[in-house]
């Protein structure tokens, strides 16, 4: 049997290559940071990480961790509910409901595990979901699990969004869906208007904070805290994975009675690993420098205003962008890869996307800011790109 399957699986790879679209792992020889070292020697400065707030590798982190290792062990051998949860677990999902002032806290081993099993324990086939369309495929997926009648509205589009919201006034609970910050664009869910809609037609809200809980907002409370609905969004998701520390792990933070009921029916959570003790211990100490200060908040927002600026007078074409988030647009797959290739000759490691990651035709080379950047780290990037933008005819002026 193998043979047959074998020969079909080097075809559909070999179908994958010929589209241009398998994608190599490159190997990362140092810890993640703003400046990073390749196998191949060479050292970069990376502009592709999720690591928003430079703590990937932050000492005090990797301390709490360290400690947690000798006073709490290595692992859990156990989902939570059976003889999974410590006290500091209890202590994390508390952290995250007063980060985002919410009621409770249920953590997943990844976001995508929290996107996963929200929906089917909440909603059956007489509710509705109305989703984003450019959200992120662990929402497609959690959607896909339940059993609710689906509706999709065009990226961030609020005519249609209402629409949808009038064809789904035949269920009996509807929630709109939407990322916090959609990852290819960098732009942020018009949550006030989304607010109003739901208001209007009597709909609950999800957002999913991954690329905008630490990052957007005045102190990086996320999109509740840009639009002040501080409270009033009935759920929320998002990842231990990116601004917040780089590891992993994920939550659902929101209604008290919601997240009740997760514990009792969420698949992901009843079926899957407790979180390591390393990883949780790592994720207090987060919470708690986030409140004791702003500086990296502080120091994000002044490198993003910094680095458009100057990309926009250098004239790029760069989508408008509210997040960390960058996209440099080309229009033009080939001319995305030669450039992300040609500026990592220069020392800058960023990607560049095409179709069918981005609609056909809007191909771009994204760059993520990181409060780890220096202002010469951003000069030096924005110097390259000037440099290599010139050579290939891609500025304005
Ligand atoms: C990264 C991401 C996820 C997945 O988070 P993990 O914790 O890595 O599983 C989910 N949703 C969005 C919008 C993301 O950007």
């Amino acid at each position: 049997m193998y043979d047959r399957l074998q020969a079909h699986l080097q075809k559909e790879l070999a179908d994958i290559r010929e589209a241009g679209l398998y994608k190599e792992e490159r190997i990362i020889t140092t810890p993640q940071g703003a400046v990073i070292k390749v196998d191949t020697g060479a050292e970069v400065l990376n502009f592709c990480a999720n690591n928003y707030l430079g703590l990937s590798n932050n000492p005090q982190l990797i301390a709490a961790a360290k400690e947690a290792l000798d006073s709490h062990g290595h692992g859990l051998s156990s989902v939570r509910f059976i003889c999974g949860t410590q006290d500091i677990h209890k202590t994390l999902e508390a952290k995250i409901a007063e980060f985002f002032g919410t009621e409770d806290t249920i953590l997943y081993a990844a976001c995508f595990d929290a996107n996963g099993g929200v929906f089917e324990p909440l909603l059956t086939e007489e509710d509705a979901i109305i989703s984003d369309s450019l959200n992120h495929a662990s929402i497609i997926d959690g959607v896909r699990l339940s059993k609710a009648q689906r509706y999709r509205f065009a990226n961030a589009d609020m005519a249609d969004l209402e629409e949808q919201l009038k064809k789904a006034q035949a269920q009996r609970f509807r929630i709109i869906v939407t990322d916090g910050v959609f990852s290819m664009d960098g732009n942020v869910a018009p949550m006030d208007k989304i607010y109003q809609l739901a208001q209007k037609y009597d709909a609950l809200i999800m957002v999913d904070e991954c690329h905008s809980a630490g990052v957007v907002g005045e102190t990086g409370r996320g999109v509740t805290e840009l639009f002040d609905l501080r409270g009033k969004i009935e759920i929320i998701t998002g990842t231990l994975g990116k601004a917040f520390g780089g590891a992993i792990g994920g939550f659902t933070t929101g209604k008290k009675e919601i997240i009740e009921l997760l514990r009792q029916r969420s698949r992901p959570y009843l079926f899957s690993n407790s979180l390591p003790p390393a990883v949780v211990a790592s994720g207090i100490k987060m919470f708690d420098m986030m409140a004791e200060t702003n500086e990296l908040q502080d120091r994000l927002h002044e490198n993003t205003a910094y680095f458009l600026d100057k990309m926009i007078q250098a004239g790029f074409d760069i989508k408008p962008t509210r997040s960390a988030i960058c996209a440099v647009m080309l229009y033009d797959a080939k001319l995305s890869q030669e450039m992300a290739d040609k500026l990592l000759d220069e020392g800058i490691y960023v990607i560049g996307f095409y179709y069918p990651v981005v609609p056909k035709g809007q191909a771009r080379i994204r760059v993520q800011i990181s409060a780890a950047h220096t202002r010469e780290h951003l000069d030096r990037c924005i110097t390259a790109f000037t440099k290599v933008g010139k050579e290939m005819g891609v500025l304005k002026n």
